[in-house]
């Protein structure tokens, strides 16, 4: 006979390596199923990079007679039928943990029931098991690991450095403490105290301390049945990596490329290359409709409707940010500033009286020569200008919108109540080398960079053209036709009454090749198929509009940055507060399409300091 039936020595091992691969996925698994016992306390005792564990929590325990069970493989209080996979309201499930854990070190595990008079204590040593006998101890459970893979010398050469290893488990009880921020969580290693995460039930504070940084601000929606919350950061406020994109599916941290695109897809203008935002996102759904039972560690789920969660996150955490929440503690509210408005109305008597002394903005054109004599700058011409000058007002034609007047309140203008004004209620007091608009607002001096300023304008606007199909369009004579893939091609006539709004008219030919009949003006003809092959691509990974649009806004960046002022371009007074007046139209008005912020504000009290009026 060749063929034999493993000893579950053996067995367990081979399971072990799965489940237990690395020590942080050992302290994941204890944790969860502290998390599971109902604990609101979960302290974490740490030693040698992993390999000596306490955890201990002050959840319903574990009876005497079940101890031995809760080492045994495949033994869960967890579920009882196949049924219950589909509707899973605990992190565990297989009852595997405790046994793979137990095969590969000495474990003790110590628990009392809620409730029961003493404690008991099981011991195993690499999988044999000592009789429980009673000893002291609270309401709870601990388990104790000690020498963790002792038995398994080639796994042991496979762990990292102490460091390393630590760093990985601090990362996995980050994330512990992030999925319930309502449960005290206290890390010590090596005796040390290395984190207290007091439970609270307010998901801001919990991510501003555990993720170490601030301001953070939230959002919640629902769409399709699938519930978003998120903490994030502003856009200007950045990490070098995507590794603080954190994302919980019914509570278990996950690590979904899919859903890690929809927060990036959320940001999408608003961040320069290489950057990435903080964002701790909890998404819930019917339970039957993730499998969380498709990798080892439950580390990845499948959803049976990935794009629907995808654009319910887009979606919530997309107009999260349009409100700008960060603006509202910079600039002020148009209601707290309407006195404020009122002097404005009379820039003169403004100037007298609040333009300090030492800022002589006073005379527009005085400022403005003074300024280039001064610096020895002179503004380029426009012949000097290579790129093609559009107006904005050429651009609103373009794109067939009719062009508000400032003052007007129009139904769009009420997409932006959440920052309208407050770029119009600055005060200007001039212009900076040829390049920022200078302005204060109550308690701060705001530079405004208006090639930027005007950029975002005129990309918001070309935006919402698109949007509204109001966009100019080429008709070919003859149609183009291209050759796609066929899984593409699938992709795309899916999308064919989107497709036509943004006034791009495709028809499948044959298999492998497509037609287009008409094209936004603004495609060349060239680039047409090289659009059409993204768009098909983009449209099978992510599903839907969300792909056409990204491709879209993408050509609404580059055309608005070739099409509004330059750096250089001297602006009176009324054009500087008119474009502060169009930047109001719109939200998000605080980053051009590629990222760089519009503006820069410095605090009276910064300079007040500076100056040493305050200490
Ligand atoms: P699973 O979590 O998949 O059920 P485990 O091997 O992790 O499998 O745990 C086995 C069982 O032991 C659990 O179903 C639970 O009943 C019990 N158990 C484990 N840890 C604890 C704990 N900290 N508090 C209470 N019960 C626990
Ligand atoms: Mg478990």
């Amino acid at each position: 006979m060749e063929i034999q039936t493993l000893s579950p020595e053996v067995v367990n091992q081979i399971a072990a390596g799965e489940v237990v691969e690395r020590p942080a996925h050992l302290v994941k698994e204890l944790v969860e199923n502290s998390l599971d016992a109902g604990a609101t306390e979960v302290e974490v005792e740490l030693d040698e990079g992993g390999r000596q564990v306490r955890v201990r929590d002050n959840g319903k325990g574990i009876s005497p007679e079940d101890l031995a069970l809760a080492l045994s493989r495949h033994a869960t209080s967890k579920i009882h039928v196949a049924d219950d996979l589909w509707h899973l309201n605990t992190y565990g499930f297989r009852g595997e943990a405790l046994a793979s854990i137990s095969a590969v070190s000495d474990l003790s595990l110590i628990s009392r029931r809620q409730g029961a008079e003493s404690a008991y204590e099981l011991k195993s040593h690499y999988g044999s098991l000592i009789e429980p006998i009673p000893v002291g101890g609270e309401e709870g459970t601990l388990v104790w690991i000690r020498d963790l893979f002792a038995n398994l010398p080639a796994r042991l050469k496979f762990l990292k450095s102490d460091q390393a290893e630590t760093t990985q488990i601090r990362n996995v009880l980050k994330a512990m403490a992030l999925a319930s921020p309502e449960v005290n969580f206290r890390v010590r290693c090596k005796g040390k105290l290395l984190h207290y995460w007091p439970g609270t039930g307010d998901p801001i504070e919990r991510c501003q301390l555990v993720l170490d940084h601030e301001p953070l601000y939230f959002c919640e929606g629902e769409e399709n049945g699938f519930k978003v919350k998120a903490v994030f950061s502003a856009p200007h406020q950045v990490v070098g990596n995507n590794r603080q994109i954190w994302i919980f599916v019914r509570g278990r941290w996950v690590n979904d490329r899919g859903l890690a695109t929809a927060v990036m897809e959320a940001y999408r203008n608003l961040l320069m290359h290489g950057e990435y935002p903080v964002v701790a996102l909890w998404l819930d759904c019917p339970p039957d409709e993730v499998d969380v039972n498709i990798h080892p560690t439950k580390s990845q789920v499948k959803f049976r409707q990935q794009p629907q969660a995808f654009r319910a996150v887009v979606h919530v955490l997309r107009a999260a940010l349009e409100k700008a929440p960060w603006l509202s503690g910079i600039l002020q509210d148009q209601t707290v500033s309407a006195s404020h408005q009122h002097v404005l109305d009379s820039d003169r008597s403004l100037s007298v009286e609040i333009t300090p002394p030492t800022l002589k903005f006073e005379d527009q054109e005085l400022t403005r020569t003074q300024y280039q004599q001064k610096s020895g700058w002179a503004p380029r011409s426009p012949s000097q200008v290579k790129e093609p000058t559009i107006s904005l007002e050429d651009l609103r034609r373009a794109a067939q919108v009719s062009v508000h007047a400032p003052d007007d309140s129009t139904p769009e203008a009420g997409e932006a109540l959440a920052t309208k004004g407050k770029w119009s209620s600055l005060q200007v007091l001039g212009q900076a080398h040829l390049t920022y608009i200078v302005a204060q607002s109550d308690d701060s001096l705001v530079f405004v960079d208006q090639h930027a300023a005007h950029e975002r304008v005129a990309f918001e606007d070309l935006m919402a053209a698109w949007k509204d199909g109001k966009i100019e369009v080429q008709n070919f004579l003859l149609p183009l036709t291209f050759n796609l893939d066929p899984e593409q091609i699938e992709a795309l006539m899916e999308q064919v009454p989107y497709l036509e709004k943004m006034g791009l008219a495709v028809e499948q030919m044959g298999p492998e090749s497509v037609a287009v009949r008409s094209a936004p003006a603004l495609l060349k003809e060239s680039g047409i198929a090289k659009a059409l092959k993204w768009l098909g691509e983009e449209i099978v990974d992510k599903g839907g509009s969300f792909a056409l649009e990204k491709v879209i806004a993408d050509l609404c960046a580059t055309m608005a940055c070739h099409s509004v002022v330059r750096a250089g371009q001297a602006l009176s007074l009324e054009e500087m507060k008119g474009l502060l007046r169009e930047m109001d139209r719109h939200p998000l008005s605080s980053f051009c399409p590629h990222g760089r912020p519009v503006f820069v504000e410095y605090p009276f009290s910064k300079l007040e300091r500076d100056f040493g009026r305050i200490v």
